[in-house]
């Protein structure tokens, strides 16, 4: 069991592209549960990189939902001024710059002008299947997505809650990930490693589903020689499923907190909502109690 003292920091790591829904919240309250168990801060980091997706609403929907179900947070904006004044990750693109120039210098970074819809057309599950890898491309091409070649990855090892390790390869669909899109700014998989490294935090909760991001993270993290992110800990958890067995969406209308809100449910009504997606057998009144699902 994860005992106090262990940990000094995870964080919540919402995208301001839609209303926060329950499976956000789930992930928040065992991250709220676990920080608090083990004695670890808890930074909000919003990564609101894709300035085209973040809008101001769902930012404010970010300092309301946490607020109102009393999830709390020791460091990172207090408001949506604060994040523009201090927090927004363009506030660190020299550090993403940085990340860059070391994996330039790795010599595994290639430039790619496929299009989403042409990699749909070579595989049904979206994974990239190498085809701009060896055309040799000019990196200041115009409109061309920068790529990792990940052919030579080794085995990744995952850190736990209990320090022991798995170790897994990289799966399909994060081989040879972009590291800067195609509009010059870091992608997701390397900002949010530059961040995690630049604000120290060593426990990371998250779905299942982002368990081939964490492993591409890893392999990011140990090119970029980044030791201190390839000691965090991370927590994968079970996803909240929608009736058609998928996981839920930002477009998920009847489950982000803002709809339960306007329906006027109190803050225990949307726990208690929670409780029932997740087929509890007890009562589920605030983020506390779901610290029993924790290992
Ligand atoms: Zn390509």
């Amino acid at each position: 069991m994860a005992s106090a003292g262990l940990f000094r920091k995870t964080r919540f790591a919402p995208t301001p592209s839609g209303y926060l829904h329950l499976g956000n919240i789930f992930s928040f309250a065992l991250t709220a549960a676990l920080a608090e168990r083990t004695g670890a801060g808890i930074l909000l980091r919003i990564d609101d990189m894709d300035r085209e997706r973040a809008n101001p609403d769902y930012i404010q929907d970010i300092f309301d939902t946490l607020r109102f179900l009393d999830l709390p947070w020791t460091e990172g904006p207090q408001d949506a001024q604060e994040l523009e004044s201090h927090y927004s990750q363009r506030h660190r693109l020299n550090l993403y710059k940085q990340a860059l120039d070391k994996l330039l210098d790795s010599g595994l970074v290639y430039a790619c002008s496929c299009s989403r819809a042409q990699i749909l057309k070579q595989s049904t599950d979206g994974a990239y299947r190498g085809t701009c890898r060896h055309k040799g491309l000019a990196l200041d091409t115009q409109d061309v997505a920068w790529r990792l070649n990940t052919e030579s990855a080794q085995t990744v090892s995952v850190k736990t809650l209990d320090g022991t390790c798995l170790n897994a390869a990289l799966p399909n669909d994060v081989q040879d990930p972009v590291i800067r899109k195609k509009d010059g700014f870091p992608a997701y998989q390397l900002s949010s490693v530059v961040d995690d490294v630049y604000f120290g935090i060593d426990l990371v909760v998250r779905g299942q589903d982002l368990w081939p991001s964490t492993l591409v993270q890893l392999h990011i993290a140990s090119l970029l020689k980044e030791d201190h992110f390839l000691n965090t800990a991370f927590y994968h958890h079970q996803l909240i499923l929608d009736s058609h067995q998928r996981k839920l969406s930002k477009t998920a209308g009847d489950t982000s907190v803002h709809y339960l809100r306007k329906q006027g449910c109190s803050a225990e009504e949307v726990y208690e909502r929670l409780g029932k997606e997740l087929h509890l057998s007890g009562p589920l009144k605030h983020w506390r109690d779901l610290a029993f699902l924790l290992p």
